[in-house]
């Protein structure tokens, strides 16, 4: 899943990053709270990790206006003031959990997995089509019993199509789940990606509409 990391600590914000893609989630990274509010105005994000103390707007500030847009992206907070005070205004302002620094990625990751969880209105982790399940906690894959191993587009892939299925997907829709800003994207890179989950899984796991998009079937044997 796609979240934007507003951190204005250099070497956090790369350490964010790389801990949460090593994670599968696709993260984007902004400095200060302009840059935030842009992002956040412009593209879609599966939730945001929000520093409070920034250049240009504060996080408290860019969570304000968040929320008066009526955006109810799940937001987590980090903070290096832990006062109850500081807690307390943050969850007021509209954030949905907070961590206090310094923190551990694999808790920051859970956290995140659990916040968007909630606001699909799901109260268990793995999701199950048919005879295949998935676990973005524990990050498995099964179809049919038997565990599959996915690289970390195609999990996210396969993550997407299961949270909605029946949807139909442009290409364009799912390589905005799949790549981060300022990452190449090669001009068949989704249609190997389908090849492998389809070799991996089964050739009807997703099914190509010619000029429309993708979709996995509501339905898997
Ligand atoms: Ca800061």
């Amino acid at each position: 899943m796609r979240v934007l990391v507003v951190e204005d600590d250099a070497l956090l914000g790369d350490a964010i990053q790389a801990g949460l893609r090593q994670q599968d989630f696709v993260a984007d990274w902004v400095r200060d709270g302009v840059a935030a509010d842009l992002a956040l105005e412009t593209a879609t994000h599966a939730a945001v990790v929000l520093d409070l103390g920034l250049p240009r707007r504060s996080g408290l500030e860019v969570l304000a206006r968040l929320r008066a847009r009526k955006d109810c992206v799940p937001v987590l907070i980090l903070t290096a003031r832990d006062t109850v005070e500081d807690r307390i205004g943050g969850l007021d302002a509209g954030a949905d959990d907070y961590l206090v620094k310094p923190f551990d990625m694999g808790e920051l990751a859970a956290r995140l997995r659990a916040l968007v969880r909630r606001g699909a209105g799901s109260a268990t982790s793995a999701l199950e089509v048919g005879a295949l399940v998935l676990d973005p906690a524990t990050r498995e894959v099964t179809w049919r019993g038997e565990a599959k191993a996915l690289s970390r587009r195609e999990f996210t892939l396969l993550h997407a199509f299961m949270a909605e299925t029946g949807r139909v997907f442009t290409r364009e829709q799912l390589e905005e789940k799949l790549y981060g800003w300022g990452e190449e994207i090669g001009s068949n890179a989704l249609e190997v990606h389908l090849h492998h989950l389809r070799r991996k899984i089964f050739p009807g796991v997703v099914q190509t509409l010619r000029g429309v998009g993708y979709v996995m079937p509501k339905e898997l044997p």
